[in-house]
């Protein structure tokens, strides 16, 4: 089944204790589509500058992820630049230009309305609901978002959260939006402004599951942990969590039924693609990935978590 996502399409400067890279192709769709890609059918909405070009457009193509969406307006393309400096769990941002994504208004193209799974990536929320509301048919719909939504387009985020299924978001995050530091009980108030399942990404220590307990059942959500893989290198942490969620959503789309246990295995590829993702710098990793490498790798985190 296909996901369409939207998201930003973006350029990222970035430092990490391994080095650093100017200008490279980013961006949380980006992230996400590539992941996805290995598993399903992918249709990208984003807007990008004139600096934009062929080599960047490639990486798509390579993928055969639909690109049809991705507008091209006059002025630059979305830049973030963050370091990795002090904590590699936890990007510090030093710029966001939205750029050309200020005056955005994504039109969501004829091909892409039949898509059953829908990813509201990291982005403003007002364009996330937008793109929510205008396909109104889609079967489960997921998102994510970050700190400096959660902390200056408050009400936007509350809106867009009412009609979304799963929202993956970072344990700080988490904390920060529910305002409450027991990641249970943080869990538990998300929850309760929309999404029925939440799961909480805890960079080099995996991610949490939670779904929503049933109306007669208070406090007995179910969790499931999934763990990250330990690397002997962590090259750039950017990218991990939209690669993990491209890897989860990718596997659930990819499957006949969403089952809890279509859930559980989902929760290991988002492990496995966010794995890959911080083994180099940007999207590199991922762009010269293959499916036998994923399976392998999916190998290895059943050895390290199963006990028979
Ligand atoms: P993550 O998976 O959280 O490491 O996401 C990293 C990506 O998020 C980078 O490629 C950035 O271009 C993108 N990004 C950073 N800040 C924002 C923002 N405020 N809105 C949308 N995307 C962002």
């Amino acid at each position: 089944m296909a996901i369409t996502v939207v998201g930003s399409v973006a350029y990222d400067s970035i430092e990490t204790p391994a080095g650093r890279r100017d200008r490279c192709l980013g961006g949380a769709a980006t992230y996400f589509s590539l992941a996805a890609s290995f598993f399903t059918d992918v249709r990208v909405i984003a807007v990008v500058g004139e600096d934009f070009g062929p080599r960047q457009q490639s990486v798509f193509d390579k993928r055969k992820i639909d690109t049809r969406g991705i507008e091209r307006a006059a002025g630059k393309s979305f830049f973030w630049e963050g370091s990795y400096l002090e904590n590699l769990n936890e990007a510090k941002t030093h710029k966001t230009d939205l750029n050309v994504f200020a005056s955005f208004e994504p039109k969501i193209p004829d091909a892409y309305r039949d898509s059953e799974f829908l990813f509201l990536a990291n982005i403003d929320p007002v364009l996330q609901r937008r793109v929510r509301e205008a396909m109104p048919g889609v079967k489960l719909v997921a998102g994510d978002t970050m700190n400096y939504w959660i902390k200056d387009h408050r009400p936007a985020l509350l809106e867009v959260l009412k009609g979304l299924d799963i929202l993956l978001i970072n344990d700080t995050e988490a904390r920060m939006l529910a305002a409450n530091n027991n990641l249970v009980q943080a869990a538990r108030a998300v929850m309760a402004m929309g999404p029925s399942s939440l799961i909480v990404k805890h960079g080099e220590y995996g991610a949490t599951l939670f779904h929503k307990a049933p109306a007669n059942a208070e406090g007995t959500e179910r969790t499931f942990r999934a763990p990250a893989l330990p690397l002997e290198e962590v090259v750039d942490p950017t990218g991990a969590g939209d690669s993990f969620a491209g890897g989860f959503f990718g596997y659930l789309a990819s499957q006949p039924e969403v089952t809890p246990a279509a859930y559980r295995n989902a929760m290991f590829y988002g492990s496995v693609m966010g794995s890959f993702a911080v083994e180099r710098f940007g999207t590199e990793r991922l762009q010269m990935l293959s499916r036998d490498e994923i399976d392998a790798r999916f190998g290895a985190f059943r050895e390290l978590t199963h006990l028979d």
